[in-house]
């Protein structure tokens, strides 16, 4: 994350937050996105850097004095441009020797200056506004036949949803709310940029244009919280492996304000013991005996949805042999699959001495070579 967000509120403490409280409310993120404590969780790592990250810059205090310097100037949200293209005179000078706005350019995703250029609209850089979240994807595993006919599935997912403390508000129980000094009120904030005026949402209210006294202590002031719930994923017939389920808004949260990203749940068919597929239509192996493929049988094929049919084996059927059941595939997309049988012939590996003696009789009664 690029470091032109409010750190305060990544940090969900209020920007008058002591030293103490922020190392005291730093500790506790940490901990809990810890990437030890939540193993393959892409969410909580991308979140623990983010706090990392702020902290790093406000847990610092010659840092922060730098970035404070920086929020009044306006970086994030207060500033009324006072004319196109005004810069600073450089901007606060760092002490000689000592921190530069340089520095805060962590892990080479832009510093200080970045945010210089598209405030002022110089540089010639590309905007630096709200940006969406990622798409996250993840895998889910779904039995063959939940995949042909479609079903539900369950998953255990970290979702954003709203916080039952504060409903949505991001003020503590019973805290008053002021109208947003940052915003006076509006939810929004404009940019004078290369020319436009460019609005976006004020990142000290979350657009709420209300500000509220005390912040929720559940969500940080966010009104939202990440919580693991077990969902259940609407899996559409015909899904085959690679098939991906959007879930809106539930991927990676977006950054300076911006929307979050989707959740693409990519599926993945477990195989089957009975079926296999071959596009939509269903393919199901049926052993048959020599007697029954020579001298032609008929046998019981279960269809997807559990009816019988009867296919008929005519006398001097080949192993491998194709027989087509018309419409008892899958159905996608208002296409019918059929179902094909696919006999094989199984050959008897002991014989008792009586039906060896027969065999033979029967190989020289057709004049046949073993
Ligand atoms: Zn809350
Ligand atoms: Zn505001």
């Amino acid at each position: 994350m690029p470091p032109t967000k409010d750190y305060y509120a990544v940090l969900g403490v209020p920007a008058s937050a002591t030293q103490d409280e922020l190392k005291k409310q730093y500790r506790k993120l940490a901990k809990k996105f810890h990437p030890d404590a939540n193993p393959n969780d892409p969410k909580a790592a991308e979140r623990f850097k983010e706090v990392s990250e702020a902290y790093t810059v406000v847990g610092d205090a010659e840092k922060r004095k730098q970035y404070d310097d920086m929020r009044r100037l306006g970086a994030f949200g207060g500033f009324a441009p006072g004319g196109r293209g005004a810069r600073p005179s450089g901007g606060p000078q760092a002490p000689p020797g000592g921190f530069k706005f340089e520095d805060l350019d962590i892990g080479g995703l832009g510093g200080f200056g970045d945010i210089f250029s598209s405030m002022f609209g110089g540089g010639g850089k590309r905007s630096r506004g709200p940006e969406r979240g990622q798409d996250v994807e993840r895998a889910l595993d779904v039995p063959f036949r939940i995949a042909a006919t479609g079903g539900k599935v369950p998953v255990e997912l970290e979702v954003t949803e709203e916080c039952e403390t504060c409903h949505g508000s991001g003020g503590s129980p019973g805290a008053k709310f002021a109208t947003c000094p940052e915003c006076g009120g509006r939810g929004t904030i404009s940019f004078g940029q290369g020319g436009f005026a460019v609005q976006r949402p004020c990142p000290q209210c979350l657009g709420r244009g209300q500000v509220p006294g005390e912040r929720c202590a559940t969500c940080g002031g966010a009104g939202e919280i990440r919580a693991r719930r077990k969902v259940l994923i609407t899996v559409p017939a015909g899904a085959d492996t690679g098939t991906r389920i959007r879930l809106k808004g539930q991927g990676g949260r977006g950054s300076r304000n911006g929307p979050p990203g989707d959740l693409l749940i990519s599926i993945q068919v477990a195989p089957d013991r009975f079926y296999s597929r071959e596009g939509l239509d269903l393919v199901a192996k049926v052993p048959i005996n020599i007697a029954q493929a020579t001298l032609g049988s008929k046998v019981g094929v279960r269809t997807l949805n559990g009816r019988k049919v009867a296919i008929r084996i005519p006398a001097g059927t080949p192993s491998g042999k194709r027989f087509r059941v018309k419409g008892q595939g899958i159905t996608k997309d208002d296409v019918q699959g059929d179902l094909i049988v696919q006999v094989e012939v199984t050959v008897p590996d002991k014989l008792t001495p009586e039906q060896e003696k027969m065999m033979r009789e029967f190989a020289e009664a057709g004049g046949l070579k073993y």
